[in-house]
Parts: C-alpha cells; sequence; structure tokens
C-alpha cells in the first residue's frame, strides 16, 4: 500500500513528520479521510484529535483548529497548537477544563470571553481525549 507524508506545523515548532498510509480530521463540514493521492484541497480544522493510520497502528494527535493543505505530495496540517499524546500535560488541562467551565457558567459575560471560554475548553477536552482521560 502506498504513503503520504504528514507533516503538522504549529508557529512553534515541527510537531509531526511521517508517511502515513490514511489520516482522519475533523474538517468544518464533518469527518474526512485522506488517502494517498488524494485530490488538492484547504479546508479549516475543528479542533479534535487527528487519527493517523500506518500498518496496524493507529496514532492520534490533538489539533487544536487550523487549516489542513492536501498537496500533490504532501499533507501540511497547519495547528494553532497541536500535540502528542506523551506530551499532554493532564493536570494542566484538567485545570484548563475547570477554569473554562467556571466562566462559562458564570454571571453574565461578553460574547467574545464567552467565545473563549467555549474554545479553551474544546482545547482541554480534545487534549484530554488524545490522552486517554
Ligand atoms: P492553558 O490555558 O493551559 O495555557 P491553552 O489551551 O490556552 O491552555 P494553547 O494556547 O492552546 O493553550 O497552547 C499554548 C502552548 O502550550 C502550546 O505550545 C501548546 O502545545 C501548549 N499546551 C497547552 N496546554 C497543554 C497541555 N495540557 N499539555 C501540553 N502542552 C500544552
Amino acid at each position: 500500500m502506498s504513503t503520504f507524508l504528514l507533516e503538522i506545523v504549529t508557529p512553534e515548532r515541527k510537531v509531526y513528520a511521517e508517511e502515513a498510509d490514511m489520516i482522519v480530521v475533523k474538517g468544518v463540514a464533518g469527518e474526512l479521510g485522506i488517502l494517498p493521492n488524494h485530490i488538492p484541497l484547504v479546508t479549516p480544522l475543528k479542533i479534535a484529535p487527528v487519527k493517523i493510520k500506518k500498518g496496524n497502528s493507529t496514532e492520534l494527535i490533538a489539533v487544536n483548529g487550523g487549516f489542513m493543505e492536501v498537496r500533490k505530495d504532501k499533507v501540511v496540517i497547519l495547528a494553532e497548537s497541536a500535540e502528542l499524546p506523551a506530551d499532554i500535560d493532564v493536570e494542566r488541562a484538567r485545570s484548563a477544563k475547570e477554569r473554562a467551565e467556571k466562566r462559562l457558567g458564570g454571571s453574565k459575560q461578553d460574547e467574545l470571553d464567552f467565545r473563549r471560554a467555549e474554545m479553551a475548553l474544546q482545547r482541554a477536552l480534545n487534549r484530554l481525549d488524545v490522552a486517554g482521560k
């Protein structure tokens, strides 16, 4: 079976660069499975795990929003932040989750703060999911 190069890059670092058989991402319009020789495409991504299949193994990466660009020769995910399971600080994600939940449950606040807390909650849940917690 053929493979393609998957790169996951954040403003801070290159998180991932490996050959993959298939990836499954959550685009704004729903789940997308990408196989080798997929037509070129660019799509925004939701805050969600990216599933990477290679041989018999499946890896999960917490991708916290960004874009996926499917090119002829490779797939590039430009993420706002992204972590491998082993790099996730579970305690930090738990505190971020609690903080966000408190804000969302608190007294009235402006819409921007609410939206920010919702996004922070999604990032925390994504990290806990990928870390298996
Ligand atoms: P926090 O409120 O804990 O800072 P956040 O969602 O606001 O979380 P981001 O702005 O998404 O954090 O990320 C800032 C940097 O910190 C990125 O490099 C990201 O990979 C890293 N990071 C954030 N949370 C965690 C975590 N729980 N474990 C490991 N790295 C994390």
